[in-house]
Parts: structure tokens; C-alpha cells; sequence
């Protein structure tokens, strides 16, 4: 069972894929080093990364995730400002202390490596750990995937299935008391039972979680993102990693409060602020501020500032509307995990942007009340306009063209839900059929339109 709290996960950024899943692999590794069997004899690791991990690992901070990963820190918890000073004493020190228990040698230089050349296996993100002892002889070697969202299997736990990281294995049934694997499911268990999709979420979350956890945790997801789009609002500043972008939501919302801020939706300044909200999102996590990934970390600005635009400029919000656009938008990420992919160096940004577009589009249709046909349409407008989407960051860093791309993401969606209220839910192509469409046009895409910044952007942005 995916949960709503895999999806959106509060952690730092910039990238999901390149830095939570990264660290969540390190600390993995770094426990099991440090159980009796192995900790004695420990003396030094080397972490080999591969595929689109080497090619923008530098930009989107992956060496960083590792090395506190091993030093067992998390993303959930990890304070962002420690992170740099305590890079540059590992540099300086040659040390790392495993796991907060063993201090060990670890010179990023040496033990840190960028495999250019080669990929593992099974998906194009994947992380060798090595431990050996005081002889060099090999410890233990484990291999992990980062395949999206934060999300990582180890090689020797799993099988996955092509690029969508399903387990090959895993065909239990899901115990949750509504299952579903695609929309055409969703919709008939919605319809059945007569519920909506936020209830039939809410039922098999609780079944996880207990009903009261479920909407404590929901509301504090949403803290975490209005936090991060108040301290985005309040920055200004360059963003690191060397392109020197500078940061824009600051002077943007000066200019917006000058300007005086509109009362309600109908008000075309309003999508001003929608942009913002975006914006302010990304520059924090271009800058590995605290993020929640949503569904992942370089389109974790389109979820917040489409819900955080409903609350500011709709009528009657409550609490409850919070939830209702949480787990929709959890549902319809469920449908892209299970049939396609969420990560760009499996299908490009349509994967990321496109989703995390498709997701915002059915919960602001969820909650302005539209029906299931409506919401169906509304995620399946948005995808479908982000289809054959590239991943092409300039410099690997998760700033060009990706900042905007989620104001641009956020606006398709609320258009995608305008267009889909405007209208009765008919619509030719289904969600299912954009889903598989998106599959398919990622795996024949390019390798260097897949967050390697070899192509697209990345290629002709020449520095002067
Ligand atoms: S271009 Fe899209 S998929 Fe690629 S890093 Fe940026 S936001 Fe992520």
C-alpha cells in the first residue's frame, strides 16, 4: 500500500530523487554498518553512484545527502544550516562518524565516486555501498535505487519492473479495505461505495493510521508548506550551486502587497500570487530549505501554491477542504506510481511537473466540488499538456528551467480545472490512457532529456 505520507513527505531539498532518496540509502547502509556484526571492524566505506545520480549529483546536492546519511541523519530531521559546515570538516578531517556511533575514514575525494560510464541494472539511479575493514577486505556491498519521490529499494530486498519501480513479486493483494490499481478502479470503488475519492482515501489511510493521525499529520504537511512558502516570501539572495540565479520571490511579493491583494479567484492578480507561491516554494528548495516532496522535490512547488491559492482567494475554507485536497491529490499520484513513473531521469519533467500539475488540477476540483467525471477530467487535462515534457536542468541544478516550470505547472492546473468545470466530466481520452501515454513517451525518450543535463536547456545554456 502506498500512503499519502510517502507521497508527501516533509524533508529538505533539493531533489527527491538526488538527495532524500540518496540520504534515506546512506543511512540505510549506515545502520546496518553499525550493528554488532559489523561495527568493530569497520574502517571505510565507499559509495559509487551511477546514471543520472553521477551526471547531476554535485547540483542537486546527492554528495551531501550521503555523507549525512551515513552520518545517520534524515531528511525529515536534518537541520539544513548544519549541512555545509559539516561538509567541509569531513573534507578537511578525512572522517565521518557512522551513524552518530564510529568515527571512520571517508575522504569524498577518494571514497566518493561518480560513475559516468556505467548503470546498474534495474533503474538508472543507483547507489553502491561498500564497507571494508582494516585489510581492505569487503565488509558488505549493497546497491540501492532512488526511483522517485524519495522513494529507494535495495537491490537484494526487491525486483523492480522495468522503470516504474513496482516490485515484480508484489502481487498480494492490497489489504487496504478499497484497493485500487488504475482510475478505471478508483472511480468504480468510488462509485460503489459512493464515496468520493478524499473519503476513500481518508478509509484506507485510516485503516493505516487511525483517523485522527491521518488528519493531524495531513494539517501538519500543509503547515510545512505554507512555512516554506512564508520563508521563500521573505528570502532573497542568489541560489547556490554557481549559475547565479537570483532569487525572486522576495521582490515579487513587495510588489504584490504594493499592488494590494485581490479579495477572490476573480481577480486576475490573484494567479500573480499563484505564481508566487510556486516560486517562493522552489527557491527554497533550490536553496535545501525544508521542502515537503510532493510528489517529488523539483515539483514540490505546484501542490502548495495551488492549495495555499484556494485558501487565500475561494470562500468557505475550512480544515477539512485542506484534507480533501491532500488525499485526492494522493490518490491520482497512486495512479502515476502504480502504472507509470514520478521520477524524471525515468520519463522526463511530464513525471514530475506534469504530475504533480495533474494531482493539484483534481483536488481543486475536488474541492470546489466538482464531480468524479470532473476530477478524472481535470487530472487527465493537465497531464496531457505536460506530455513529452524533457527533464533538462541547467548545470543539474533544480533551478532552470524547474523554478518556473512550477508557476507554469500551477497555472495549467488551475486551468485544466476551469476547463474541466466548464464542461460535464465527458472527455475522449482517459486518465489511464494519459497515464500510459506518459509511460510510454518517457521510455522513448532520449537519455539526455532524463535529468542527465546533457541535453534540451542544459545543453544550450552557454555561461559567459
Ligand atoms: S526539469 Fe523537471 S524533472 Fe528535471 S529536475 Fe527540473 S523539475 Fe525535476
Amino acid at each position: 500500500m502506498i500512503s499519502v505520507f510517502d507521497l508527501f513527505s516533509i524533508g529538505i531539498g533539493p531533489s527527491s530523487s538526488h538527495t532524500v532518496g540518496p540520504m534515506r540509502a546512506a543511512k540505510k547502509f549506515a545502520t546496518k554498518m553499525t550493528q554488532a556484526a559489523f561495527l568493530e571492524k569497520v574502517t571505510y566505506i565507499t559509495v559509487e553512484v551511477h546514471g543520472s545520480l553521477a551526471f547531476t549529483g554535485k547540483g542537486h546536492g546527492t554528495d551531501k545527502a550521503i555523507l549525512m546519511g551515513l552520518e545517520g541523519q534524515d531528511p525529515e530531521s536534518i537541520d539544513p544550516d548544519i549541512v555545509d559546515d559539516r561538509m567541509e570538516t569531513i573534507a578537511q578531517t578525512h572522517t565521518i562518524f557512522l551513524n552518530q556511533s564510529k568515527n571512520i575514514t571517508f575522504n569524498p575525494q577518494l571514497h566518493l565516486i561518480l560513475n559516468l560510464t556505467t548503470l546498474l541494472p534495474k533503474h538508472s539511479n543507483g547507489m553502491s555501498f561498500k564497507a571494508f575493514d582494516h585489510a581492505s577486505n569487503l565488509l558488505a556491498h549493497d546497491i540501492y535505487y532512488s526511483i522517485g519521490g524519495g522513494f529507494i529499494i535495495a537491490e537484494s530486498e526487491v525486483n523492480i519492473e522495468s522503470t516504474s519501480g513496482r516490485p515484480i513479486s508484489d502481487d498480494a493483494p492490497d489489504p487496504c479495505p478499497y484497493p485500487f490499481n488504475n482510475t478505471e478502479e478508483l472511480m468504480a470503488q468510488c462509485r460503489k461505495h459512493k464515496l468520493s475519492i478524499a473519503e476513500l482515501m481518508m478509509t484506507n489511510e485510516s485503516f493505516m493510521h487511525g483517523e485522527k493521525n491521518v488528519r493531524e499529520r495531513l494539517l501538519k504537511v500543509y503547515a510545512a508548506m505554507r512555512a516554506c512558502i512564508e520563508k521563500g516570501c521573505q528570502t532573497g539572495g542568489i541560489l547556490p550551486g554557481g549559475l547565479n540565479v537570483k532569487r525572486r520571490a522576495l521582490n515579487l511579493h513587495q510588489l504584490l502587497i504594493k499592488k494590494g491583494k485581490p479579495s477572490s479567484f476573480e481577480h486576475m492578480d490573484s494567479m500573480s500570487w499563484l505564481n508566487l507561491f510556486a516560486i517562493a516554494v522552489n527557491e527554497e528548495n533550490a536553496a535545501g530549505g525544508r521542502v515537503v516532496t510532493a510528489p517529488t522535490n523539483g515539483a514540490a512547488g505546484i501542490i502548495p501554491a495551488v492549495l495555499h491559492y484556494y485558501l487565500t482567494f475561494y470562500p468557505n475554507v475550512n480544515e477539512n477542504k485542506i484534507i480533501e485536497f491532500l488525499l485526492t491529490a494522493a490518490a491520482i499520484t497512486i495512479l502515476f506510481k502504480k502504472n507509470a513513473s514520478i521520477s524524471g531521469a525515468e520519463v522526463g519533467c511530464q513525471g514530475e511537473v506534469g504530475v504533480a500539475s495533474s494531482m493539484a488540477a483534481g483536488a481543486l476540483t475536488a474541492v470546489l466540488g466538482g464531480t468524479l467525471a470532473q476530477v478524472e477530467n481535470a487530472a487527465e487535462i493537465a497531464i496531457e499538456h505536460h506530455l513529452g515534457m524533457t527533464c533538462d536542468p541547467v548545470g543539474g541544478l533544480v533551478q532552470i528551467p524547474c523554478i518556473e516550470r512550477n508557476a507554469m505547472g500551477s497555472w495549467k492546473a488551475v486551468n485544466a480545472m476551469r476547463l474541466a468545470m466548464d464542461g460535464d466530466g465527458e472527455h475522449k481520452i482517459s486518465l489511464d490512457q494519459a497515464i500510459l501515454t506518459m509511460k510510454k513517451t518517457g521510455e522513448d525518450m532520449n537519455l539526455i532529456y532524463k535529468e542527465t543535463s546533457l541535453g534540451g536547456l542544459a545543453a544550450s545554456y552557454i555561461e559567459c
